[in-house]
């Protein structure tokens, strides 16, 4: 009977691969979450993800769910959910000269070496991010590590190629499965300290051979940030091509809210992969499922604009924009796979800015402590404080899977169940403090699909509420509503509406003013000057030096106005024009019906003229204006015109 059971315990041992790692079953469904199949999705295509920070996070109280709500293992969950590798960042010495931990995870190769093992137990392989820094390295800094401060470029590749080595053979002591191990970390043109190319090469090169020495089977990758530039791109892969680098996976960074679109980023990791026989792959995604922060130290990503947003701040949103990476690089030629950054650094407690502060002191929970500042004093020394990025991860604060984790294990089959609104597009609406303020009735719901319906919209505005924003001047407002079931949001601003096109020639172009009786004026045209124009960087310049050869007159139709009373404004400066004839003027029905006579009086020295109280009856064309007549002396009348209004006066 013993011997039974110990030949049982062996078979068992033999199916789970001898302590390598066990296959958990992937088998996940969802009645809410909306997923479109990816189509071509190669077989072994790496869904990582990259959870450096977790046992800081333990270690500070964190506690991770699955998806029936008992705590479990985060790596088990990531595999049942479909996650194929774990990402890990390894920093040098993240620690002060007293053994404080910088934070960040304190992610050094022991970090590494726990974090593989858990991973290797659930199945999963190990992508190893080599920062050869003691901290973040990123395109903004690649700061050499204290202990090789003072190396030349000879010495400093040997300390690459031991510490590369010595860090991946714990890793093979330890019986992690690593798949992958990265060179750097978004290596735009700066590693370890060094800034020419020349010399990271050398530093590349001997990690490159570490890599292919312990660890034959696993892919050698280089990582970079910003797609968007497709210069840069291409020159680092034609570098690397140069100095003939041994590695397999060009990787990128591509962060939607600013690496450019999807397209851009295919074509561009495409070309490489092509031109170059190289693997490609997203190595760093992630996107908001909500724009609060939970930790109270604020967020990368938040509800203020400024970035591109292809998708809502919904966990919808989120497994929407994952998916569009995933799609893009599957369909890209030699896409292998996409890593999400960080999605389990959420929270490390729920009560105070004080209470986590303390954790990530102590733990480096946070994406910095205080203490960094001994080697990072300009920025983590500063700004240190919790995660950034707890707003992108697939747990909720409370450590439970959020819906769209699922994502992972659903990209194959699709989940497709009935698609429903998920988030409402906000309304941008621009009134003239004399204008009415008309709400729309319809406003646009993002589908889970990420198609977008318009659905009737509800505003929460009353009359009393109405009449103060016609009184309360220029202004923005915030109006919130109710569509299909969810809020809306209409941003009203209330402003001296200018009915003018391109009034202060900020288009760069002359249209839609017309220019007449030019006469014999030499020069006339747009001009890109800040410190020559009124407001903006464009305004009109003209010039001759003939005697009276300036002459000409400046004009704009204007469609589209209600009946009302109006007031127009333009101005100018100049020099040299003795004897003028200038004029501001407006046209109604072709005559002329106001004129405000104008004066040039020097460089600098903006004269405008204003025609006030034009009464307008919806039917009649207007047309404003300047009339421009200068003698001249010297060494020719010049000038500039700028910065033209049409207001309404009610
Ligand atoms: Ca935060």
């Amino acid at each position: 009977m013993k011997k039974m059971i110990a030949v049982l315990l062996l078979l068992c041992l033999l199916l789970t691969g001898c302590g390598s790692g066990r296959t958990v079953k992937v088998d996940v469904s969802s009645d809410t979450l909306y997923v479109k199949a990816v189509e071509n999705l190669p077989k072994d295509f790496i869904l990582g993800m990259d959870v450096s920070s977790v046992l800081a996070e333990e270690e500070s109280g964190v506690k991770y769910y699955n998806f029936a709500g008992e705590e479990q293992d985060l790596f088990r969950t990531l595999a049942e959910n479909g996650v194929t590798h774990i990402r890990v960042r390894v920093w040098n010495h993240p620690y002060d000269a007293q053994g404080r931990g910088f934070g960040g995870g304190n992610n050094d190769i022991e970090k590494a070496v726990a974090i593989g093992r858990r991973a290797t137990q659930a199945g999963l392989k190990l992508i190893v991010d080599f920062h050869y820094s003691d901290f973040w390295a990123d395109p903004g800094k690649q700061m050499v590590p204290l202990a090789w401060k003072d190396m030349d470029i000879e010495t400093k590749t040997e300390a690459v190629y031991d510490y590369t080595r010595d860090c991946l053979r714990q890793l093979k002591d330890a019986k992690v499965s690593v798949g992958m191990v990265q060179l750097g970390n978004e290596t735009n043109g700066a590693l370890c300290g060094e800034k020419t190319w020349f010399n990271i090469q050398f530093l590349m090169a001997a990690g490159s051979k570490a890599v292919r020495e312990v660890f034959p089977k696993a892919l050698v990758a280089v990582h970079f940030a910003n797609p968007e530039n497709a210069e840069a791109y291409a020159s680092y892969a034609s570098k690397l091509d140069y100095y003939k680098l041994d590695y397999d996976v060009f990787a990128s960074s591509y962060y939607p809210y600013w690496h450019g679109t999807l397209d851009n980023l295919s074509s561009v990791l495409g070309t490489i992969a092509e031109t170059y026989g190289k693997k490609v792959m997203v190595m760093e995604t992630s996107y908001a499922y909500t724009d609060e922060d939970t930790d109270f130290f604020g967020n990368t990503i938040g509800a203020g604009g400024g970035v591109s947003k292809p998708c809502p701040y919904t966990v919808q949103g989120q497994a929407n924009s994952v998916r569009s990476v995933v799609e893009t690089v599957a369909n890209t030629p030699g896409g292998i796979g996409v890593c999400y950054w960080e999605g389990a650094w959420i929270s490390v407690g729920q009560n105070s800015w004080e209470e986590n502060s303390a954790k990530w002191e102590q733990f480096g929970s946070g994406w910095a402590s205080s203490y960094a500042a001994a080697y990072d004093p300009d920025d983590a020394g500063k700004w240190y404080g919790g995660s950034a990025v707890d707003n992108q991860a697939f747990f909720d604060a409370t450590g439970h899977p959020l819906e769209s984790l699922k994502l992972f294990g659903m990209l194959r089959s699709g989940n497709e169940v009935e698609v429903l609104p998920d988030a409402i597009d906000d309304t941008e609406l621009v009134v003239d403090l004399n204008g009415v303020i008309e709400l729309p009735e319809t406003v646009n719901a993002v589908m889970t699909d990420n198609s977008r319906r318009a659905v009737p919209v509800t505003w929460d505005i009353d009359d009393a509420q109405l009449q103060q924003m016609y009184a309360g001047g220029p202004a923005k407002y915030d109006i919130t509503g109710e569509a299909g079931g969810l809020k809306a949001h209409c941003y009203v601003s209330m402003v001296e509406y200018n009915f003018l096109s391109n009034p202060g020639f900020e288009d760069g172009t002359e249209a839609p003013w017309i220019v007449t009786d030019l006469g014999k004026t030499e020069q006339l045209y747009v001009e890109d000057k800040a410190t020559d124009s009124l407001g903006g960087s464009w305004h009109m310049h003209f010039w001759s030096a003939a005697p009276d050869s300036v002459a000409f007159t400046l004009e704009q139709p204007v469609e589209g106005l209600r009946s009302g009373t109006y007031k127009y404004a333009i101005s100018i400066m100049g020099g040299d024009c003795g004897e003028t004839e200038i004029y501001a003027y407006v046209k109604l029905d072709g005559e002329i019906v106001g004129k405000a006579p104008m004066k040039i009086t020097g460089y600098g020295s903006w004269d405008t003229g204003r025609v006030e109280g034009i009464e307008y009856t919806e039917g009649q064309t207007l047309s404003v204006g300047i009339s421009v007549k200068c003698a001249g002396e010297g060494k020719g009348a010049w000038g500039k015109i700028d910065e033209a209004m049409l207001n309404s006066m009610g």
